[in-house]
Parts: structure tokens; sequence; C-alpha cells
């Protein structure tokens, strides 16, 4: 198959395992800037080109769409899909991850476990919104924060209306969103692909930070998750319409709490943890489900 890997730089070590794990399988592969793809919007046929040339055809793309270039990189990957190019994630489902609000309102919908969020542009009254998640300590997120910046625990009831008034006054939304003590600075990260929950490791913050994220200093080790668990990994990245995903998942005192799925999950983290070949399972994934116009909405989301 020829393979389209949307990414912003080759270096990274998910887009090089990609690569490398596409190659193994004797696939040709590319990777695009999806910032130097430029699109020609026509009714009868729609293209790409790239770098002054106009592209040759691609059986699948796989986006790897940082948060920076959600909004163009979602539109060049719609490209792809009108012109009949399978996609890993569709953009559509990359959409719906990204915006925090919007997740979670579907995730909700499906009745899956979050913790009680809170969400306001303009609220009349901080205290009501305060109250309706429970009270201090809360967390307070930003829409599209990623690898933990965004995301401020105010453990006072000061603290909170403080920071919620200062995001809102800069006229940034907020979600606020009750703090789930129990889980001790760490969470699950479950990586899904297609119905299976494919590796699962648990990370746990350092020097008393209250976010896991490797990024933000977290250690990452393998860990044996529940079936409920499992189940509910799957069942969000299924919400979302992601084939891959990385589920976060908080254990809470009353069964798995889901913060958030990302469609751009990192593979350094998870293949490290885990020992497993998880650049190998995408590539098998697509080898399984890659036909030609096999999208759910090419590109009409
Ligand atoms: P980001 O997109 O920046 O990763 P997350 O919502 O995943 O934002 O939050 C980052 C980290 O902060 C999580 O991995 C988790 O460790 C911690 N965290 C986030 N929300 C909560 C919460 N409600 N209760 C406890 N810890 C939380
Ligand atoms: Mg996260």
């Amino acid at each position: 198959m020829k393979i389209a890997i949307l990414s912003r730089n080759p270096k990274l070590y998910s887009t090089r395992r990609l690569v490398e794990a596409a190659k193994q399988r004797r696939h040709e592969v590319r990777t695009l800037d999806v910032l130097r793809c430029y699109m020609n919007i026509t009714s009868h046929r729609p293209s790409i080109h790239y770098k002054g040339q106009h592209h040759e055809k691609f059986d699948a793309v796989i986006p790897r769409i940082g948060a920076s270039v959600t909004s163009y990189g979602t539109a060049v990957l719609r490209q792809f899909e009108m012109m009949g190019v399978y996609p890993l994630n569709e953009s559509v489902a990359i959409s719906r991850s990204r915006d925090k609000l919007r997740a979670l309102q579907l995730l909700s919908r499906k009745g899956i476990g979050l913790p009680v969020t809170g969400f306001a542009h303009k609220p009349d009254d901080i205290e009501d919104l305060i109250q309706m998640v429970g009270g201090p300590p809360l967390v307070i997120k930003l829409l599209e924060g990623t690898q933990g910046m965004g995301v401020v625990l105010a453990e006072t009831h000061n603290a909170a209306k403080s920071v919620i008034e200062s995001f809102l006054g800069l006229k940034v939304s907020v979600l606020v969103q009750q703090y789930i003590k129990e889980a001790g600075g760490s969470d699950l990260r479950c990586m899904v692909i297609g119905d299976k929950v494919v590796a699962a490791m648990k990370r746990q913050s350092r020097g008393g930070d209250f976010r896991s994220n490797l990024h933000r200093g977290g250690a990452a080790r393998l860990i044996k998750i529940t079936p409920e668990e499992r189940s509910t990994a799957v069942r969000a990245a299924q919400t979302m319409g992601l084939n891959v995903a990385g589920v976060d998942i908080l254990r809470s005192n009353h069964g798995p709490l889901v913060l958030e799925v990302n469609s751009s999950p990192g593979l350094e983290g998870i293949e490290v943890a885990t020992g497993n070949d998880i650049a190998g399972a995408i590539i098998e994934f697509i080898e399984k489900n890659a036909r030609s116009g096999k999208t759910r909405t090419r590109g009409s989301g």
C-alpha cells in the first residue's frame, strides 16, 4: 500500500516508528508536513498539492495532527477523505475529541463515567458554578489544552473563584471539574486500536504535581486494567468515532472516569512502558481496514 503520514516533524519518535513499521511490512510511506499541503476545492476532482507538486494517490493516510494545527490539519485530512483515501482516524472524529467540552458531552450522552464537570463562558454566578461541581478542591481546564498545560488545581474556594474569574476575564472559556483525589496524581493511558485495548500504562505524577502527563515529568509503568476499564476505554474511543485513540482514565471510588480521548496519542511512552509494538499494530489495522472511499463521512462532517 501507499501510506501518507501527516506529521509536522519526521524526527518525532511516533512518526519515525510508524514509518519504520510501514516499511517493515513492505508499504510505501511518505511523511507530509500538513502545513505545506494545499488544496484545490472543486466539485468534481478535489486534489492536494505538496511543495509545488500534485499528489499521487495514496491508499491510506495516518493523521498525526498537533493541537496547534487542528483546524488546518483536519481540513487537509478532510480533503484526503473527499478523494477517497482511507483515514486511520477521520477528521470529524479528531475535531470531536480535540474539543474537551464537545467530547465530554458526547461521552455523557453514552453514559460513560466522567468527573462531574461544569462549563462556562460568562456565568452570572461563579459561586453556583463552583457548587455545581461539588465545591473545592476542583480542577479548572482550558478547552483545548494539551500535555497538562492549561490544567489547574484550585484547592480553596478563593483560589477557584479567582482562577475562574481571571480566565473568563480574558474571554477564555473553561471547564470546571470535580477533583478526583483518590486517583493520587495518577491516571491510566489505554491505547485503543479498533475494538481492543492493545496496551495500557499507569502514569504517576512526580514532585507533588497532580498531573500525570509524561510531558510534566510523570513516570509510566505497565499495568493490568480491569474488564470495566477496558470496556470503558473502547466505548470512549468508539463514541468519538476514533479507530486509534489514547484514552485517559482516572481510577475513582466509583469506577473508571474518562478524562479525555486523544486522537494522536504519543507512541514512545506506551511502547517503552509496555514493550508492545504499537506502531506495527496500527499498520496492521490499516492493512485490514483500508479500502478506497471507506470513510463513514467522506469528509462530510
Ligand atoms: P491534558 O489534555 O492537558 O492532558 P487532562 O484533562 O488529561 O489534560 O489533564 C491532565 C492530567 O491532570 C491528567 O492526566 C490527570 O493526571 C490530572 N487530572 C486532570 N483532571 C483531573 C481531575 N478531575 N481529578 C484529578 N486529576 C485530574
Ligand atoms: Mg491528558
